[in-house]
């Protein structure tokens, strides 16, 4: 990537810096091969960045949203998302959360746990209303991904076994002030290969097959988001393959006349586009080791120290000065935690101090975690 170096100069580090152009290619790309496919529909899962100008740009190009918070419902709506376009996850909603979703009047619920139903109806007949809910399924499909990552084993906290589905499906048609609209899936993040997908597909092919057997029909199918990004290789592969990702589903999903297939992308959308900007404080030499010590730690991105996440380390200074010799470093940050390190034996071109570092493919996951922790303030946004 090529950095506008010179609009850094002089903006308080460390901060995220967000392309603007790639981000608007990498909608367009979704866009494009979405249309492909007419019923699909494809939602931006907001936790994983809501920077006020990236969700502008990612409203302004036609993407609903997918939120798992009451303060995720109020920030979409407060950016234009149509309520219509507004579906609501999460295994733990509260009352004022449901509330404020119900005021709303956003498209889905979607549904964790039987006790959860029961209170969105409750809740849905005291201002005597009628929720629109779909059931989120746990279809045991193993995404092979980080173990904090993965959501769709039978083992896991998400979702509703497809064991005790047909009593929740009796419960939610029984049950006066909620709708029945679909049936919604999410196996987990970061995955790089279709097959897991394909796998899912089978299980809601079955599932949709059982479902009828029992005389309902969804409008939707939800198969939430989880294609991965290019961690390694950010500039050969900026955007995801979406469009083997959508023929993947449409090869294997059996959707029924009129049915709508939702998707709720979050990192595939936003990781690559963003970099988390850093500056070098001190080269500090030890026995056998060079550290670089950063002005940004654990707590502006704490996916490497969470997930032992890996992001590309570039010193783009030393890359605007065409610096050429090179040095083996630790680039870690200031935070006192040994597992605030951004990565061990980098190769570098010969760092100094007041260099400035790029944490590459940081638009995802990257600034929505950052902390208050160690008295340290949440970095700053800057879109070009
Ligand atoms: C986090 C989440 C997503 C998005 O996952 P990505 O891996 O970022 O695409 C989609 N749906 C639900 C319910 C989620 O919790």
């Amino acid at each position: 990537m090529n950095f506008p170096i010179e609009h850094f100069a002089g903006v308080k580090t460390p901060f995220y810096y967000y392309d603007k152009n790639l981000l608007q290619k990498t909608l367009d790309t979704i866009n494009t091969e979405a249309a492909k496919h007419p019923a699909f529909r494809v939602h931006y899962a907001v936790k994983a960045n809501v920077d006020p100008t990236v969700l502008g740009i990612i409203n302004q190009s036609g993407l609903g949203c997918d939120c798992v918070s009451g303060g995720e419902v109020e920030t979409c709506l407060k950016a234009g998302f149509p309520a219509s376009k507004v579906v609501f996850a999460g295994v733990g909603k509260a009352d004022w959360e449901i509330n404020l979703a119900l005021d709303a009047d956003i498209a889905c619920f979607n549904v964790e746990s039987i006790p959860e139903l029961e209170v969105i109806d409750e809740l849905a007949a005291a201002k005597g209303k009628v929720a629109r809910v779909a059931i989120r399924v746990n279809p045991n499909v193993d995404a092979h991904t980080h173990k904090y990552i993965t959501t769709g084993l039978s083992e896991n906290k998400f979702g509703i076994s497809m064991e005790m589905l047909d009593d929740v499906i009796a419960l939610a048609v029984k049950l006066k002030n909620v709708k029945l609209i679909g049936l919604h899936f999410h196996i987990g993040s970061q995955l790089l290969e279709l097959e897991p997908f394909a796998m899912l597909c089978d299980r809601i092919n079955k599932l949709q097959e059982h479902v009828e057997s029992m005389g309902i029909r969804l409008e939707t199918i939800n198969v939430g988001g989880g294609l991965g990004c290019d961690y390694v290789n950010p500039d050969e592969n900026p955007i995801p393959d979406f469009g083997s990702f959508f023929d993947n589903y449409a090869k294997h999903l059996q959707l029924r006349e009129g049915q709508e297939l939702h998707f709720e992308l979050g990192r595939s959308v936003v990781c690559q586009c963003g970099s988390l900007i850093s500056k070098v404080l001190y080269v500090k030499e030890g026995l056998n080791k060079k550290f670089v010590i950063l002005d940004a730690g654990m707590s502006d991105l704490i996916r490497p120290a969470l997930y032992q996440a890996h992001h590309n380390i570039e010193n783009i200074s030393a890359e605007a000065a065409g610096v050429q010799d090179t040095d083996k470093y630790d680039v870690v940050g200031p935070i006192c935690e040994s597992s605030d390190c951004f990565g061990t034996d980098e190769v570098l071109p010969v760092t100094k101090r007041g260099d400035l570092v790029a944490l590459r493919s940081a638009g995802a996951y990257g600034q929505i975690m950052a902390s208050h922790y160690n008295c340290r303030a949440i970095p700053a946004s800057v879109v070009l």
